[in-house]
């Protein structure tokens, strides 16, 4: 299996070693045979994928090896400025001035595993591995998944509440299972998630709860799983009632299928009804919407500025749905000129003026009656709708369900397993 690859370490003892321990300690002849540890992985974050300037400062000891040296950086030196400039790294304050030729590697490695380092100003355990060449600027957090969970649960999941308990025990095993996935299907050789909303977000040990701390313990090592092996799962913050399923998406790992529907409901409660985005209003100028149209399908500026100083008529309708109510394609008409919308960008095209994008694709639109530049949307839940629903693992929290519960009710088909110990 794939899993053992990663996770399986044999303790091996050499025969002498043995001989001797044979020899000096007879007792031992009647220990058990050694057993196979399962250790758990480490996990490479992608911080920066184009760094051009950042701070650097370190809390502990932290060793650079270089080839003509080795250097041990702690909190007595201070901040650093790293920087590139064209074909050098350069890492310098007014105690440390390191001009380091490009393509490079460099590791930071921490003396012991409490000691930090602040990126930009963020606290993160474990190494800070810098790549640079051609065609990469990467800064990479290499550390334990275990200490990576403690920097993406907080930002998930709201943490204060002791009554989310099970809704974060539950949020701690889906992103255990994300990492999972991902250092079991590599895409690049350099590191596996970002640390942003293109993977999860990770920050560090910039926020830390007793809770949090209690739910990485309590699940350690633990899982979701189809048939034993590893699978990419799906979250989003709040579904607004019904749940988008995609049929097989487990089995076949993200293959197009067939999309369904199910209600979020249990006890004949809509669990996430207690988000703040459960429904919702929103507001959208013609001017931002014709603003989202030139960014999304790079308009000519020209034009554009053309419809803003002449005046243009805007209409947005829905063309089709998926079942469930989300919307499948949208078509906005500007002047004559026709744009057919669908994917991730029905939510960017009715982005606000200040760049958000629209909560959901589960929404109604309407052309106000008296403004015919003012859209009203009114819409359900934020996020895709597919997998778990956070907000309604809460619902199922408040109302005494445990994470096994949770998990099974918006993960069918999988079952928990436990990695590592
Ligand atoms: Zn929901």
């Amino acid at each position: 299996m794939r899993l053992h690859r990663f996770f399986r370490m044999k303790i091996c003892v050499g025969f002498a070693l043995v001989l001797m321990l044979w020899q000096c300690a007879p007792q031992l002849r009647h220990t058990a045979p050694a057993v196979e540890e399962v250790h758990q992985p480490e996990i490479r974050i992608c911080l920066d994928d184009s760094l051009r300037e950042a701070t650097l400062r370190f809390d502990g000891n932290f060793l650079l090896e270089l080839e003509e040296a080795r250097y041990w950086f702690d909190e007595t030196i201070g901040e650093l400025n790293v920087s590139v400039r064209g074909e050098y790294l350069v890492i310098k304050n007014d105690k440390r001035f390191f001009e380091l030729t490009t393509p490079l590697q460099v590791v930071f490695q921490p003396q012991y595993e409490y000691n930090t380092f602040y990126w930009n100003d963020i606290p993160y355990s474990g190494k800070l591995l810098l790549y640079l060449d051609k065609s990469h600027r990467l800064v990479i957090n290499q550390l334990p998944v275990e200490k990576y969970l403690e920097g993406v649960v907080p930002f998930e999941m709201p943490t204060q509440n002791p009554e989310y308990r099970e809704a974060i025990f539950a949020q701690t095993i889906a992103a255990r299972t994300y990492a999972w996935y991902a250092i079991e299907h590599p895409e690049n050789e350099f590191y596996h998630l970002f640390a942003d909303e293109r993977d999860q977000v990770y920050r560090g040990k910039l926020r830390s709860s007793p809770l949090i701390e209690t739910a990485i313990k309590k699940t350690r090592g633990k899982v979701l799983a189809l048939n034993d092996h590893s699978v990419r799962v799906q979250f989003h913050s709040t579904c607004g009632g019904i749940l988008e399923v995609r049929s097989d998406s487990e089995s076949t790992n993200g293959n197009p299928n067939t999309i369904t529907m199910a209600y979020d409901l249990m006890d004949n409660e809509f669990n996430c009804k207690i988000s703040p985005k459960y429904r919702w209003v929103e507001v959208r100028t013609a001017e931002t919407v014709l603003q989202n149209l030139k960014h999304e399908f790079q308009l000519d500026s020209s034009l554009v500025q053309k419809w803003l100083d002449e005046g243009f008529h805007l209409t947005i309708e829905v063309v089709s749905r998926k079942p469930g109510g989300r919307v499948n394609q949208l078509r906005l008409v500007v002047n004559e000129r026709e744009f057919l919308v669908d994917g991730y960008r029905i939510r960017a095209v009715l982005r606000d003026d200040v760049g958000e994008m629209l909560p959901s694709e589960l929404f109604f639109i309407n052309q106000s009656p008296t403004n015919p530049g003012k859209f009203y949307i009114v819409g359900a839940g934020y996020g895709h709708g597919r997998g778990m629903c956070q907000w309604g693992a809460i619902g199922m929290s408040l109302r005494g369900y445990n994470y096994h519960r949770i998990l099974n009710f918006y993960y069918p088909e999988l079952s928990i397993k436990t990695l590592y110990q």
